[in-house]
């Protein structure tokens, strides 16, 4: 394969292709892809800080019933037919109850969302993270657990009582088995709760891409907490290191 074709071809298709897909950016050797993708609104990076407080006040609206639901309109739509820029990227659990868009009260463009039951990292989900960060200038991540998560459960189900969960569903038990493990006789909140700090710290300490951007203060990670029965989320944020 020629690289230095395909690369060029890859870099064009980036400039097309804002929305490109991590899978292309898995095909790269990382730092070939200098140049972002053009974008509509490319100067409007959004600080961490400000970016919590927009998930916060969105959070609050959703909790006192008053949606605003921006940024669903066939304006926004056009706008971001020429490119993307998410202010935060969301790893979320696939629990249908969930929805950071809805939780968060906010529309298109605005949330990089990658959801896996149990809100696990995995290198699909650690690719996409990274591509939203490098390519789409996302500077804060959330990493969104919920009350009575059903993949923590079965987790912990199926680790208390020696069991294998079947098929795949064993690799989630594995992904959350550290967080099992060191809340042992506590209830399954605070499995869920070791489980989003164990998801936070792996994504700070994520060599070579996210540790630097921590680091430095470009970026930050924080955990979340969602209640299903108040629909209040509550953050962790950790001091940086
Ligand atoms: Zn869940």
């Amino acid at each position: 394969m020629h690289t230095s074709l395909a690369i060029k071809t890859m870099k064009s298709k980036f400039s097309i292709l804002t929305t490109a897909v991590a899978a292309i950016v898995l095909s790269l050797p990382l730092g070939t892809i200098a140049k972002e993708p053009e974008h509509a609104d490319a100067a409007a990076k959004v600080s961490p800080a400000d970016a919590l407080a927009r998930l916060k006040a969105g959070n609050q609206r959703f909790v006192a019933g008053k949606l605003q639901h921006p940024h669903q309109d066939s304006k926004r739509r056009a706008e971001l037919a020429k490119g993307q820029r998410p202010f935060a990227i969301v790893l979320g659990c696939a629990d249908s109850r969930t929805s950071p868009e809805v939780l968060f009260d906010q529309g298109l463009g605005d949330l990089f969302v990658i959801r896996v039951a149990g809100n696990v990292l995995d290198d699909h989900a650690l690719a996409s993270i990274e591509y939203g960060v490098e390519h789409l200038g996302a500077q804060l991540i959330v990493v969104l657990g919920h009350q009575r998560c059903g993949a923590v459960q079965a987790a912990k189900e199926t680790i208390d009582s020696n069991a294998e969960a079947p098929a795949h569903i064993n690799s989630l038990v594995t992904a959350i088995q550290p967080a099992v493990e060191a809340t042992r006789g506590a209830d399954v909140e605070a499995t869920v709760k070791a489980n989003i700090d164990n998801v936070v710290e792996g994504l700070r300490s994520s060599e070579p891409v996210l540790k630097k951007e921590v680091e430095t203060g470009a970026i930050n990670v924080v955990g979340a907490y969602y209640n299903l029965d108040t629909a209040a989320v509550s953050f962790t944020e950790k001091k940086k290191e």
